[in-house]
């Protein structure tokens, strides 16, 4: 592991990106914009961030040959998804800066291992149980009740890897349709609202934090954002708090996202944390549109070391993601006054793929 310093990059140097899905994307927008180059290491040459950076590389995540040269050529290296497997960040760490600590992906990786973390902060998430196999899943819907979602270990992402398991319904069937993978049972939450914290921490600990945004899934996928988050100030605070506190433990550098849950616990609300994200997140979109600077833009100056931007929220905010064939829709967005709409360039439209996105922002 390299030793960090905390000298800023000068503008011309290059940030490494490993990934070159539409978050590579935008982050290398957001980094020309400041004048820093990005140079993308991609698996699939169809990569849509490959159209907008001039410096990439692609090749398999185990090849080290590609790896040494790829890490040659930055001045830092990050990365905008949390698959990365550990070897090739542990690889790249070797040679070069990389940011966030790859250690913070070994826990986010793994959903036991995430919540363990999260519970040790005395932070709250939804009641859960590790399984290996059926006996145990069997023990652990004994424990935690149903109705109950059980989710893969790793690998997990827009849904998929999950299996809801009803009041009344067959476990074994949970199991089986989840291949027998290391899982955990988590209790189905009840919830009002999903919000999510986008946090920014900078390397030298500073922190920045855009407003809570209020998440609204189809299908299991993200498909609205609303900024501010429709919750009680003290619940919008808590929300940040929790996020701070994650970003601090892991002595986390860029940006982070935290998932929660919003549930009424009488006449109060109470937060859980649901999930992790080490990486710019699809629910803070909307900051590239509706607020002074955007979550990209944070992450590239945290990485790079320099100070982060205190971001001002423009407006009321809404983000409708363009997911599949929504995305041949765009004209009817350009003619929308206001509407500020994003494509990804990823070809002809996919089901249930994130095609681009559109912001509006109106007067607070
Ligand atoms: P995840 O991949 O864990 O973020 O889950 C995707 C979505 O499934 C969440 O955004 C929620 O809408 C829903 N979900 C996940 N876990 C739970 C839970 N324990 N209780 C209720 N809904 C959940």
């Amino acid at each position: 592991m390299l030793k960090r310093d905390n000298a800023p990059l000068p503008p011309g140097a290059t940030i490494g990106i490993l990934g070159g899905g539409q978050l590579a994307r935008m982050l290398a927008q957001a980094a020309s914009r400041i004048g820093l180059n990005c140079h993308v290491y991609a698996t699939e040459a169809d990569s849509c961030a490959l159209e907008v950076v001039k410096r990439a590389t692609v090749a398999p995540y185990a090849d080290q040959d590609a790896l040494a040269r790829f890490a040659k050529g930055c001045d830092v290296i990050t990365y905008e998804f949390e698959n990365v497997p550990s070897q090739t960040a542990s690889f790249l760490s070797q040679r070069k800066l990389v940011l966030p600590d790859p250690r913070v992906l070994a826990t986010t990786q793994d959903r036991l291992i995430e919540k363990e973390f999260v519970e040790s902060l005395d932070i709250a998430t939804a009641p859960y149980a590790p399984v290996i196999d059926a006996s145990q899943l069997f023990e652990a819907v004994h424990r935690i009740g149903l109705p109950a979602i059980l989710k893969t270990r790793r690998f997990g992402y827009d849904g998929k890897g999950q299996h809801r398991i009803d009041a009344g319904g067959d476990p074994a069937t949970a199991w089986r349709a989840l291949s027998g993978a290391p899982c955990i049972l988590e209790g189905f939450v009840p919830f009002e609202r999903e919000i999510s914290v986008v946090v920014a921490r900078g390397r030298d600990g500073s922190l920045q934090s855009f407003d809570v945004t209020e998440n609204e899934h189809r299908d299991h996928i993200l498909k609205v954002s609303r900024v501010p988050a429709a919750i009680p100030d003290p619940v919008a605070a808590e929300a940040v708090r929790i996020a701070e506190s994650i970003a601090t433990a892991f002595d986390y550098v860029g940006v982070l996202a935290v998932e929660m849950f919003v549930l009424r616990d009488g006449t109060a609300q109470r937060v859980l944390v649901n999930e992790i994200a080490p990486r710019v997140h699809n629910s803070g979109h909307w900051t590239i549109d509706g607020c002074t600077v955007s979550q990209f833009e944070q992450h590239i100056r945290a990485v790079a070391g320099w100070p982060l931007a205190v971001p001002v929220r423009l407006g009321r905010v809404e983000m409708v993601n363009l997911i599949g064939a929504e995305a041949n829709d765009y004209t009817r967005w350009l003619a929308v006054p206001g509407a500020a709409i994003h494509l990804y360039g990823k070809g002809d439209p996919v089901p249930g793929r994130k095609m681009g996105h559109v912001t509006r922002v109106q007067a607070d």
